[in-house]
């Protein structure tokens, strides 16, 4: 059986506005089909159907085009498509709404402490924070009916389709999806995915629609749990449930203290916050920067938190790399707030330990936006539904 002519007509039409949303404002419907290798009279057709749906805007032909007619450039319309990520974490809920330009619209964060709280009362805070957001990016955008494309969520724990299976830090145990996304369901959640997962989803796709980040890439985030997302060839290393990169929980040391899972000296309790915080000498609740800031001022016992932070991350770094060959690692989270702390001892346990390092020394460096990456890739994977499918979109009664 043959693709239908349908289907023939979805992929191209998801070909096309991905030519645009990675050259905005510059590509024409000539260079598209050059580009992509469909014939110029089919790429007009379908950039058509984008423009009269709203989703693309034609902009301004550039005057120093030289010789012939010029091609109309063309771009995503600012403000016309919204997605909105959603995060919950142990110290913060988050919500931000994005539009198929990349730009952030609104976003807001809420501090708190959200350990063994009641998973109800926090997903009615975190729809009322996705509703304000949400509002008032609508408001911003300059579209009059801007087409909302739902929600995505993202969680510190162990996520399947049907559960929350485990956010050791928050508590949370074996809730099923749908009665937990209940109270967001104005919202219309479409993703739901681990933090970790979503933040490497972001690096990985810097503008919605636009996978040009790095090809292979293990991504470390951290509060006061440790996760990583792993992205092989650009696309997600999810594992046999979509479970895999629970790195804070790799052992560094069975001799190590207790950590929140149960078990005994895995990375989590030296480099998650709380362990940092406790090591360092300092009281609950302190943050990465302060921690930084007193070993800094020459505290001799933040500067061994640190330290040791840094051993493990490394050693359990290089387990990772030595079982997937990914020499590239990008921190993010807490664990860039203090990156610059911690990479010589974890570039040392590197060197040491990933076999490969005399060929393809590992190479680990700190996101170059690190702030709200997992809230951001939310709001990303949900506008990439539009991007790999845009048919459904474009034909909305309007
Ligand atoms: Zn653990």
């Amino acid at each position: 059986m043959g693709a239908s002519l349908e289907d023939v007509r979805a992929a191209n039409l998801s070909l096309v506005l991905r030519h645009i949303l990675v050259q905005p404002g510059t590509i024409s419907r000539a260079a598209i089909a050059t580009q992509a290798g469909i014939t110029r009279a089919t790429v007009s057709r379908l950039a058509d159907e984008l423009v009269s749906a709203g989703l693309v805007h034609e902009l301004a032909p550039s005057s120093e085009t030289g010789r012939g007619r010029p091609g109309i450039p063309l771009g995503p319309r600012p403000g016309m498509a919204i997605g909105l990520g959603l995060e919950i974490n142990i110290s913060y809920i988050s919500a931000c709404a994005i539009d198929l330009t990349g730009e952030v619209l609104s976003l807001k964060t809420i501090h708190g402490d959200f350990a063994g709280t009641k998973p109800d009362a926090v997903m009615a805070d975190v729809a009322e924070l996705g509703g304000r957001v949400l509002a008032a990016a609508q408001a911003k955008s300059p579209v009059d009916n801007p087409l909302f494309v739902g929600s995505g969520l993202a969680l510190p724990g162990l996520v399947s389709s049907d559960a929350l299976m485990l956010a050791p830090n928050l508590g949370w145990r074996d809730l099923p999806m749908a009665s937990l996304l209940g109270p967001l369901t104005p919202l219309d959640p479409v993703v739901v995915a681990n933090e970790a997962d979503l933040a490497a989803f972001a690096v990985a796709n810097p503008r919605p629609g636009v996978p040009n980040g790095p090809a292979s890439f293990i991504y470390v985030s951290g509060e006061v749990g440790i996760g990583a997302g792993i992205i092989i060839n650009h696309n997600p290393l999810s594992g046999a449930h979509g479970w895999s990169g629970e790195i804070g929980h790799i052992c560094v040391d069975p001799a190590g203290p207790t950590c929140s899972c149960g078990a005994s000296g895995c990375l989590e309790a030296y480099l998650g916050l709380r362990a940092l915080a406790s090591n360092a000498g300092m009281p609950e609740g302190s943050t990465a920067d302060e921690i930084v800031e007193a070993a800094h001022r020459g505290s001799l016992r933040a500067q061994a938190a640190i330290a040791d932070g840094g051993a493990a991350l490394g050693r359990a770094l290089a387990a990772v790399v030595n079982t997937v060959d990914i020499p590239e690692i990008i921190l993010g989270g807490i664990v860039a707030s203090i990156g610059d702390d911690l990479l010589p001892a974890v570039r040392d346990e590197l060197r040491a330990r990933v076999l490969q390092s005399a060929w393809s020394n590992p190479e680990v460096r700190i996101a170059g936006n690190p702030a709200n990456l997992a809230v951001i890739g939310a709001a990303h994977r949900t506008l990439e539904r539009l991007v790999v499918d845009p048919i459904i979109w474009t034909a909305r009664p309007d």
